[in-house]
């Protein structure tokens, strides 16, 4: 009996659920580079150019460790080399790690190959598929602060006994400052692509369908000593000052202190675990501020396995839900930050153009901000931010985007929505300063679209936020305008999307 190993895209590592099980000098294993997965959304060039690089680096890492390794590149689809590949090494049981992403598990079903396939759980996250389940289970209410609260006693992270170190779950009011007298940013870690990322970035740009973004800068690490390299520049460089700004946006900053380790988090060439562990360590070792330290730790331990964990619980028609009723398209601007004239956006849509990287305020106060109060399509919304950013899969962006970003499951996942007026945006960052519009008017000529899309959208969902009830003082405050501004507030907004402006 020769039992076969199919390792996908984001399935970097050794400890990876099927790879663990089997001894590699007598177990055939195979990579494959689908052009038909690469079609299905005009994804970023450095996203493609990341997980093939790495998929490549990591079946050279296999193949010296004495593994036989079949690594097909550049095939149109999974089933032709899979079968090839079944009858040359007589593979009789085909085994792959369950896939995160929901679409790929669609897509193994219905596989035509000889021989059955043996689907491994996941051990991609720190908490199980059924193990998030049996907490959902015994819940009224999913909220993530309840589930962070509980990663923290089960898994031991930043715990005096069953007291919470410093006495607090949450130090997110001290992690909101705005970003004034900042400390010295680190440069963030740039790679030098070697001649197998050479080789890869050559392919993307002469692949003949539709991408997006830039390669010019690609910088990010495609093994896992190097993902390991950018951890240990986080906890040194950035960690110590990463919670009080996390939040905050400044024009050419394009990282801040943030980690930059999610690419490497979802592509499996880092551990969850092992982060949150290396964070509490260097807490303990090295004298950093507790806050910090939980901020980072709650992305981690928190929010990212909560986000897996909602996935995997919620049934297919949460992906379609839009309980705001949103139907506009997708401006275009947000395929070229070039094309619109409100700052925020140009600025961080142009990042996303060069890097395929923004931050989560970034990603949840400017674009989904905007994309929520403007009234635009939660599933087109979706499906940018999958194919833009080179962290993104459809385990994270579904929960992320629909739920958190632009409140389309009507709460499931967050309290109440994240809209905002400019205010926020003057607020945490400096891109009102280099704008045309006005950050204080919302009918004028200069009118910021943030505030007449922000109003709007509060007077057209009234109703419905106030059945909510944490958004009622924000609508006492939409009750102080008089009817007549109103008017010319609807009609700025319908004016915008008349005219399609940006
Ligand atoms: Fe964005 Fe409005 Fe500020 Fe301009 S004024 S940067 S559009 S929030």
């Amino acid at each position: 009996m020769t039992t076969g190993i199919w390792i996908l895209g984001d399935q970097l590592w050794r400890g990876q659920a099927a790879l663990r099980q089997c001894d590699l000098s007598d177990t055939p294993v195979i990579l494959i580079e689908s052009l038909a997965r690469a079609r299905v959304r005009p994804y970023h060039r450095q996203k493609l150019t990341l997980i093939w690089s790495a998929m490549r680096h990591f079946a050279r890492e296999l193949e010296e460790s004495g593994a036989a390794v079949t690594y097909v590149r550049q095939a149109d689809d999974f089933e032709v080399p899979l079968n090839r590949w079944i009858e040359a090494n007589d593979v009789d049981e085909l085994w792959v790690m369950e896939p995160s992403d929901r679409p790929f598990g669609d897509l193994i079903e219905n596989l035509q190959l000889p021989i059955a396939i043996r689907r491994i759980p996941n051990n991609h996250f720190i908490w199980s598929r059924a193990e998030f389940q049996n907490w959902a289970e015994s819940r009224k209410r999913l909220v993530m602060e309840d589930f962070y609260r509980q990663g923290r006693r089960r898994f031991g992270v930043l715990m005096n006994g069953d007291e919470p170190a410093g006495g607090r779950w949450n130090f997110d009011r001290e992690n909101r400052k705005p970003p004034k007298n900042l400390p010295d940013r680190p440069s963030p870690p740039h790679f030098e692509p070697d001649d197998i990322t050479r080789e890869v970035m050559e392919r993307v740009r002469e692949l003949p369908f539709p991408l997006y973004g830039s390669l010019d800068d690609f910088g990010w690490a495609v093994t896992r000593d190097g993902a390991r390299a950018v951890l240990e520049y986080f906890l040194d460089e950035c960690l110590p000052t990463f919670g009080p700004y996390q939040d905050a946006m400044v024009t050419g900053e394009e990282t801040m202190w943030h980690g930059l380790i999610s690419p490497y988090l979802n592509l499996g060439l880092l551990q969850p675990l092992e982060v949150v562990r290396a964070a509490q360590e260097a807490y303990r070792t090295r004298d950093l501020p507790l806050n910090s330290v939980e901020g980072f730790v709650r992305q981690v331990l928190g929010w990212r396995e909560y986000m897996a964990g909602i996935y995997g619980w919620v049934d297919e028609e949460y992906f379609q839900s839009n309980w705001f009723g949103h139907d506009r398209p997708l401006p275009d601007f947000f395929w070229d930050g070039s094309k619109t004239d409100m700052n925020c956006l140009r600025q961080v849509l142009s990042q996303v153009e060069r890097r395929g990287y923004a931050h989560h305020i970034q990603r949840l106060m400017v674009l989904a901000n905007f994309a929520l109060i403007s009234g635009i399509s939660p599933q087109a919304v979706e499906d940018w931010f999958h194919a833009a950013f080179v962290d993104a899969y459809d385990w994270v962006m579904q929960p992320n985007a629909i739920g958190m970003g632009l409140f389309a499951d009507g709460g499931l996942l967050a309290t109440k929505p994240y809209a905002a007026s400019a205010n926020y945006i003057d607020r945490m960052s400096d891109y009102c300063r280099g704008c045309g519009y006005d950050r204080g008017d919302r009918t004028g000529e200069r009118a910021c679209p943030f505030n007449f899309f922000y109003w709007d959208f509060l007077a057209r969902h009234r109703d419905k936020l106030k059945s909510l009830g944490r958004m009622n003082l924000m609508l006492a405050n939409l009750d102080r305008i008089d009817p007549e501004e109103l008017d010319a507030i609807a009609e700025k907004a319908a004016d915008w999307h008349r005219n399609s402006r940006g």
